[in-house]
């Protein structure tokens, strides 16, 4: 995977009070390593010598996570077992100042764990117990680094298992879902992490341990878990989540079904959910994508397609046949040539090895290419479809989509070699106009990735100033001190005590050159 755009700057400004030590424009603190140190003996004091690194071969491991092309080596990384543990470090750093990033598996695509040069990497991979799987409750109880495909191995015995799937589910952690609020082939039909997270312990940026939601549903008072699930880490690390496990359905069916344009296949997607059939999941690829996965993985898809849809249909068998009847015919109504249906598991596999491999295929028929991620309505997929086509055609830059249909969530993948000149500024130019195509057809920026360092520049063309100072009094307000994942989501500094609204007058840190204006 290669770059993106965005910004150049590894991670931006620590936002809210003035930590001890100064701040400097790019957002790194002044020297800090006296902080450091102590954050380090106390971590010390906690956990064994394993789980405390302060070598510089071992922290360059813990650089980057999914988004390679931006790198920064933590001062410090810990790698807690117990919540204990985790709460005695976020409270050292709070104590000194000391800004903190948590880490599940890093496998995200939007810088959001990337870490400090004058701070912690937090990182759950040693707690991975999974501590309840409830049948009766339909409930697990997992800690923050418990492998998402986990849960699901867990359950399954109980005849359950864990809806949200990522397509990084062999790797990534709960903790990182739930900051993320990732979605997954078969969120179109259950719904993403926020719909199955039903508590969260959570340590706060001041190290305080509090519990949010539970097993029982619907606590009074306002939606703290709601807020937390999403924040991508910035009000504090998720020590547990309690999640909703679903019965494992009665039938699956899987269909390939080849178009000959997405045009055609945007239409028949819209029409299926029209119709009240709700697929667990509807996927779409184009011309370009089936391509790369062809020469990946032969998938075997269908010939001359232009898209194919890739639809699975689940539940009790007679509701099951109905589903299919009807999104057969809706998908002859609108153009299909080819529609073929798995007859077993390995046919069903080989069906997704081809759209599950597509971001990886890419690499095939392109030396370098951009993971954009945004969201539209879903009716307006065929107009943004076309607009795509015509931005790459005017640029000269090839684009293949492959992405999550049902829920309009795109996943353009912009290709370039960038071993010619200007190669990779074009192609973030054709990135950047998509998010913008996304924004006007009354979409968003992000669909699942999350804004992290990447898309923070891109948050004032989606919110208001005002928007943005009132998400910053909810950041404030559990973290007071801007020391939990500072400089992602937002793009600029801004302080705690700062009033939010309009503005007379430039921000005293714009002012001084050590912040950009929204
Ligand atoms: C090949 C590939 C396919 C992918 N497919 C999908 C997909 O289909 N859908 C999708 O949504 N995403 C997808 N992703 C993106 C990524 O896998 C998800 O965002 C995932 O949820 C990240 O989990 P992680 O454990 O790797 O988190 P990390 O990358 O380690 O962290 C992600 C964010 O969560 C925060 N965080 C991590 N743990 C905690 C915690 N315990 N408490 C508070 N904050 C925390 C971090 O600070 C960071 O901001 C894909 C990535 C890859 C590489």
């Amino acid at each position: 995977m290669s770059g993106t755009h965005g910004t150049e700057t590894s991670a931006g400004p620590v936002l809210g009070d003035t930590p001890p030590e100064a701040t400097s424009a790019t957002g790194e603190t002044g020297d800090n390593s006296a902080g450091i140190a102590a954050v380090g003996r106390v971590a010390r004091t906690l956990m064994p010598d394993t789980g405390v690194i302060e070598d510089p071969t071992q922290l360059r491991t813990y650089e980057c996570d999914g988004l390679a092309h931006y790198r920064v080596t933590p001062a410090l990384v810990v790698l807690p077992e117990t919540t204990e543990q985790l709460a005695g470090v976020v409270r050292a750093c709070a104590e000194h100042g000391v800004p903190f990033v948590a880490r599940g598996s890093g496998t995200g695509l939007s810088g959001g764990a990337l870490p400090r040069a004058d701070g912690v990497l937090v990182v759950t991979s040693r707690m991975r117990a999974i501590r309840e799987v409830r049948r009766a409750d339909q409930r697990a109880v997992l800690e923050p680094g418990v492998i998402n495909l986990d849960v699901t191995r867990a359950a399954t015995p109980e005849g359950y298992y864990y809806a949200p799937d990522p397509s990084s589910q062999q790797i990534c952690s709960i903790g990182g879902n739930l900051a993320e609020n990732s979605g997954g082939a078969h969120c179109l039909k259950y719904g993403f992490t926020s719909n199955h997270v039903l508590g969260t312990e959570l340590v706060t940026p001041q190290g305080d341990v509090v519990q949010l939601g539970g097993m029982a549903p619907d606590a009074p008072g306002y939606d703290l878990l709601g807020t937390v699930v999403g924040s991508e880490g910035t009000l504090g690390v998720a020590t547990t989540a309690t999640v909703r496990l679903v019965r494992l359905p009665e039938e699956v069916r899987t269909l390939l079904v080849g178009f000959h344009s997405t045009d055609d296949a945007g239409a028949a997607t819209s029409a299926i959910i029209g119709s009240g059939v709700l697929p667990a999941a509807i996927e779409m690829m184009d011309a370009l994508a089936i391509e790369a996965a062809e020469a990946a993985v032969h998938c075997n898809y269908p010939d001359g397609a232009g898209a194919v849809l890739v639809i699975e249909l689940d539940g009790p068998s007679a509701e099951v046949q109905h589903e299919y009847d009807v999104v057969e015919r809706l998908c002859q109504e609108h153009g299909s040539f080819e529609l073929r249906l798995a007859i077993d598991a390995t046919e069903r596999a080989l069906i997704w090895k081809g759209r599950k491999s597509a971001f990886a295929a890419v690499g095939r028929i392109s030396p370098d290419y951009i993971v954009q991620d945004g969201v539209i309505p879903r009716t307006a997929l065929p107009e943004v479809l076309r607009a795509i086509a015509e931005l790459s055609s005017s640029s000269g830059v090839r684009v293949a989509n492959v992405f999550h249909a049902g829920d309009g969530n795109l996943h353009p993948l912009v290709l370039f070699d960038d071993a010619k000149a200007g190669a990779g500024e074009a192609a973030e130019k054709v990135s950047g106009a998509i998010l913008d195509l996304c924004i006007s057809h009354g979409g968003a920026i992000t669909g699942e990735h999350g804004v992290g360092v990447d898309k923070a520049a891109y948050m004032p063309k989606m919110f208001t100033d005002d928007d943005l100072d009132t998400m910053q009094l909810v950041r404030c307000a559990f973290d007071p001190a801007g020391i939990a994942n500072p400089g992602k989501v937002f793009p600029t500094p801004r302080l705690c005590g700062e009033v939010p609204g309009k503005r007379k007058h430039a921000h005293p840190l714009v002012e001084a050159g050590l912040a950009d204006a929204f």
